[in-house]
């Protein structure tokens, strides 16, 4: 029986080898019909369980950015810009999210903590890069490979899950404390989101080399404060190094952007804050 199993899972591994959109490889074993209806359930449980902000002000704020990250994903991926939902979460908390199945939540503390535009695009353009490159995927498959338990493959395939399973989901979908995060995304998941995220935002017409930046705030606010997006993305000085030595590669894609009217004016709508 444990050889059955055991061939299974390794058919299963080598039928869902694949490359990541920067190249890498990479261990897909759930389909991305799967994974969409995962990130919708987990996004309508955080709708119900968590405050939604109000203000119509920060929302079309965030709205904006968010629409014109979206509005650059390369149609190849099969997310229509249209397709995406955006709810921003009232809480201090600075943290922010996106899920497949075109979903993305961006907390107030977030919101607060970007200073302008560009570095609330360079959070949206990494999390949405996330889904794009599938890192969901490749963390819940890591975990099913792990687990070595076809039961528990099926389990999850047929979509029959327990509440110990769905944990273990929204854990490699990389939700914050409250749902149990225990696995903070790889070094490769985060620098191939920063590749992605910050070609994104510069293609929008965001300045790239903002992103270094936020994450530089974001490293000195964490001395004072925990900071739950650190937790599940880490953040080294060598990456804030290779995010301007992307942000220099990417100026002339930027200046390309903003002469073909790629010229986000989100600023005008950010909130005033006290
Ligand atoms: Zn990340």
């Amino acid at each position: 029986m444990k050889r059955v199993i055991l061939a299974a899972l390794l058919g299963a591994a080598t039928a869902g080898c694949a490359l990541s959109p920067t190249g890498e490889k990479t261990l897909l074993l759930n389909s991305a019909s799967q994974m969409n209806t995962i990130g919708r359930q987990s996004f309508e449980q955080m709708k119900q369980q968590q405050p939604i902000e109000k203000d119509v002000q920060t929302n079309r704020y965030v709205e904006c950015v968010a629409n014109a990250i979206v509005a650059q994903i390369p149609p190849e991926y099969g997310y229509a810009p249209e397709s995406w939902e955006l709810v921003v979460f009232k809480s201090d908390e600075i943290n922010a999210f996106a899920l497949p199945g075109a979903k993305i939540g961006v907390y107030t503390g977030m919101v607060k903590l970007a200073k302008n535009q560009h570095q609330l695009a360079s959070v949206i353009g990494h999390e949405v890069a996330h889904v794009l490159a599938q890192h969901s995927n490749a963390r819940l498959s890591q975990q099913q490979l792990t687990q070595l338990g076809l039961a528990t493959t099926s389990l999850i395939l047929a979509d029959r899950v327990d509440n110990g399973t769905q944990q273990a989901m929204m854990n490699a979908l990389g939700l914050g404390a409250q749902y149990g995060i225990l696995l903070p995304y790889s070094r490769l998941h985060e620098s191939e989101a920063d590749r992605m995220g910050q070609e994104l935002m510069a293609r929008a017409g965001f300045d790239p080399s903002e992103a270094a930046r936020l994450w530089q705030e974001m490293a000195q606010q964490a001395g004072s404060t925990p900071l739950e997006f650190l937790s599940t993305h880490p953040a080294p000085s060598t990456r804030i190094r290779q995010l301007d030595t992307q942000a220099a590669s990417l100026t002339h894609t930027w200046q390309q952007a903003q002469a073909a009217g790629a010229r986000p004016d989100c600023d005008r709508l950010k909130p005033k804050q006290g």
